[in-house]
């Protein structure tokens, strides 16, 4: 099984290189909800520290054999080795760490927090969904498709006694409240379903005029 490769696309580098706060830290993500796991800070003494160290992981990385692939050692220059290998290291601790806390779907390969797990099937609850759960959503559901068609049919009996020449504003053209094709508005009174007019001249007034086109008058 590849982590590197799995947890190389999901994963956050929270390392810091410079300053007092300088370490390593790595944060993984379950692939179905998202939740964060932090890998232990671990301090960094500092070039000279690090490279002294980076001898001994020398050895420990020709044991293994690894290639370093996705590591940052090879772009990471000479000047930087130091920090760079410490960092692959922890990085890799961070890893064999955040396995104890994921768990990989033998069907879909994501990896996933204990609270998205079937252990019971073995796999993620995107591939195994909780039966209980599934089932009350899917009750839920029947509820809803049967209420909506019911409610569609009681819209379509009341349509048969709805008017539909008669014109209707969905908002007040005097003060702009909502009316939802009431006959008079809730807010100002005004009488709908009129073109409006100028109470002077009787002029049709266009939507939104401040002022008479005919005769001046004020609305
Ligand atoms: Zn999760
Ligand atoms: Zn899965
Ligand atoms: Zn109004
Ligand atoms: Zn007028």
């Amino acid at each position: 099984m590849s982590s590197e490769i799995y947890f190389s696309n999901n994963y956050r580098d929270l390392c810091v290189r410079d300053g007092t706060g300088a370490g390593f830290q790595f944060e993984f993500s379950c692939a179905r909800c998202y939740d964060t796991w932090r890998s232990p800070f671990e301090p960094y003494g500092g070039e000279r520290a690090a490279t002294w160290l980076g001898k001994g992981v020398d050895a420990a990385w020709g044991l293994l054999g690894r290639t370093g692939t996705g590591l940052s050692s090879a772009a990471d220059g000479l000047a930087g080795a130091g920090w760079g290998r410490s960092r692959d290291t922890a990085f890799q601790r961070a890893i064999d760490n955040a396995q104890g806390h994921f768990n990989r779907c033998a069907r879909c390969t994501d990896y996933v927090c204990g609270r998205c797990w079937n252990a019971a099937q073995g796999l993620c609850l995107r591939c195994a969904p909780d039966t209980a759960a599934e089932a009350m959503a899917a009750q839920q559901r029947g509820l809803n498709d049967m209420a909506s068609q019911r409610a569609y049919a009681a819209g379509q009996q009341a349509g048969q006694s709805y008017d539909p020449n008669t014109p209707r504003q969905l908002v007040c053209p005097n003060c702009r409240t909502e009316t939802r094709g009431a006959a008079f508005c809730s807010g100002c009174g005004y009488h709908l379903a009129q073109s409006p007019q100028c109470s002077s001249c009787s002029a049709a007034l266009p939507e939104g005029a401040a002022f008479c086109p005919g005769c001046g008058t004020r609305r």
